[in-house]
């Protein structure tokens, strides 16, 4: 379990930013940072003018922020001046409309340009952001921007129809802004955008005002509205720069839509912040396509989930080296437990190990990570950010000792901490147990105070008077060389209170049978521990998912005891 790894030595093409762990904790204090990100003289700031207008006021005004690759093939690209440029019109077109501080408006677009111009635009004019993921329905809509008191909604001639579908139950959504072709009588972006000036003079904000809010992945249950406030850039930015590695001259890819908080605090934020260029591809994941991507952009530093790296190692090793991937020198991974397998395939297939790192919706920003100065443990999520304490609690809130497995929780506050859950003080309050926010997790630390992620608090299983996280037994599966993926779940058992059952997902070439299932349960047996092999296996063509990507074991355990699935809103097809 505590086996470590070299890095290898592609890895040290770059110095990397955060040299020493160790002698960075010591006495780190977020204030003596506080020039890492732009202030207006007045002690203000604003995060898109931080990660876009200081860059376009420098050298880099003409460096490429963003390239786009469409979904059929079309390219475009935006320089810092011009999303600065871009991003101000939106701004000017939203302050027409009366959208002004605390107004809440809403993004609703596949990710092409646009939906980047107007979040950026929406946070100049000091209104809080919110972008939706463009697969969802009109239910899912409807509770988020019914809930979030939407007063803007800026959609496509593709997605409108969906919004139209609930617009009569949504009161407070003033407007729709819709990109693309218009019919008589609706607003177009194309049009105000024509019209609009390309000088803003951007709010300027509280550290403590709202930014964005977004709904979490909906893993576990109905999401929640989590609103974050600017001074969540500091942190953004300075993540961006020690875990993901961000330097100047990177070109980053992150996977994430801005439907979720990673595609926003990486995908937009904390990495423009940072000065380098971004990679958006708005179509879905294929891994021809995914490589493909790499390869033309010549992208250097990806941060993806650990969803897509089992798709793509589902694919086989062959694949990747039909590519030119020799740009790549840094690997990260986010949203789900790494499983310790897929750090070795990155060194097999990149030469590169995958670089996990855990947060959540609620946390803003990474907390706990691994860096490029620092070992991995492949299966461990890494270490506390510096200035960041973690710890094991029991349900009191009593810290329990290395080894001991317990509840993932965070000493508050830190600069990107939630300030709210939206419209719910309730929920809000019950993250918290005195100075600690619970974070819902179960995890445990090790002597080198690394963390080990070992389920979500409900996921967890009871067999037989022992408990067992759902991970180590799914990491002990798709070790074997039948298995893509794997949802294991605590199944109700008369005598050892749960069994554990395996829903396994093949490779491809590999047929179900009994012999499989044996040989499957022997090897977990051999592999992880007697008591933790899966007593029930059924083999599945596909598990449920978040549209984030999350394996959503609620549902398996519903359907395997015939109970009612809950929300679905959030689930992919
Ligand atoms: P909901 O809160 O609505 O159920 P969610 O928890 O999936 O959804 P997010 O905020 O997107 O919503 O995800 C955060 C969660 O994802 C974490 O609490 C954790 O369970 C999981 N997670 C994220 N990163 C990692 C990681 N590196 N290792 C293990 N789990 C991770
Ligand atoms: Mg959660």
């Amino acid at each position: 379990m505590s086996k470590m790894i070299e890095k290898p030595k592609e890895m040290h093409r770059k110095k990397p930013n955060l040299e020493s762990y160790e002698e960075t904790c010591k006495g780190f204090r977020w204030e003596d940072f506080h020039d890492e990100i732009e202030w207006f003289e007045d002690g203000k700031l604003n995060a898109a003018y931080n990660a876009v207008d200081r860059h376009a006021r420098t050298r880099r005004k003409n460096k490429v922020a963003l390239y786009w690759e469409g979904k059929n093939g079309a390219s475009e690209e935006y320089s810092f001046s011009g999303l600065r440029d871009l991003s101000n019109k939106f701004a000017n077109v939203l302050r027409r409309y009366g959208v002004g501080k605390g107004d809440r408006v809403f993004i609703f677009l596949p990710r092409i340009p646009e939906l980047y111009l107007s979040f950026l635009g929406a946070i100049k004019v000091g209104a809080i952001a919110g972008a939706l993921f463009a697969a969802f329905g009109p239910e899912a809509l409807k509770d988020r921007l019914l809930d979030s008191g939407a007063k803007i909604l800026v959609t496509n001639s593709e997605l409108k129809h969906r919004v139209y579908e609930i617009r009569d139950e949504l009161p407070e959504l003033e407007r729709m802004i819709i990109v693309g072709e218009v019919a008589e009588g609706e607003v177009s972006y194309e049009k105000e955008m024509e019209e609009a000036s390309r000088d803003f003079d951007v709010e300027r904000m509280h550290p403590e005002d709202p930014l964005f809010v977004l709904y979490t992945s909906g893993t576990t249950g109905k999401p929640k509205g989590v609103v974050h406030a600017h001074y969540a850039i500091l942190q953004e930015h300075l993540t961006a720069k020690w875990v993901l590695d961000l330097h100047e001259d990177d070109v980053f890819w992150c996977t994430a839509d801005p439907g979720w908080v990673t595609g926003i605090a990486y995908g937009i934020l904390g990495s423009l912040s940072n000065g380098i260029s971004l990679v958006v591809y708005e179509g879905r994941f294929s891994p021809e396509k995914w490589y493909s991507i790499i390869e033309k952009y010549h992208v250097t530093v990806w941060y993806t989930a650990p969803t897509a790296i089992r798709m793509l190692a589902g694919a086989g090793e062959a694949l990747p080296q039909k590519y030119d991937l020799s740009s790549l020198r840094y690997l990260c991974s986010v949203g789900e437990p790494l499983n310790p397998e897929m750090v070795y395939w990155g060194l097999k297939a990149f030469g590169l190990p995958f670089h996990d790192n855990w947060w959540q919706t609620e946390t803003g920003g990474i907390l706990i990570a691994n860096y490029p100065s620092v070992p991995i443990k492949p299966g461990s999520m890494g270490k506390p950010f510096p200035g960041i304490k973690a710890g094991i609690v029991d349900d009191e809130g009593n810290e329990l000792p290395v080894g001991k497995e317990g509840n993932l929780a965070i000493k508050t506050p830190w600069p990107s901490m939630m300030r709210e859950i939206w419209r719910n003080p309730e929920k809000y309050k019950s993250y918290f147990k005195g100075d600690w926010y619970v974070t819902g997790d179960l995890a445990r630390m090790d002597e080198d105070d690394y963390f080990w992620f070992v389920g979500r608090a409900d996921d967890v299983i009871k067999t037989s008077g022992e408990r067992v996280g759902p991970f180590e037994v799914e990491s002990a599966l798709v070790r074997h060389p039948a298995v893509v993926e794997a949802g294991v779940i605590g199944k109700p058992d008369p005598i050892r209170g749960e069994i554990i059952k395996a829903f396994i997902v093949l490779k491809k070439g590999y047929e179900p049978s009994g012999e499989l299932e044996e040989d499957i349960k022997k090897f977990v047996k051999e592999h992880l521990a007697g008591h933790a092999y899966p007593k029930e296996i059924e083999f599945v063509k596909s598990l449920p998912k978040t549209q984030s990507g999350k394996i959503v074991r609620r549902l398996l355990k519903a359907r395997e005891l015939g109970l009612p699935a809950g929300d679905t809103s959030t689930l992919g097809k």
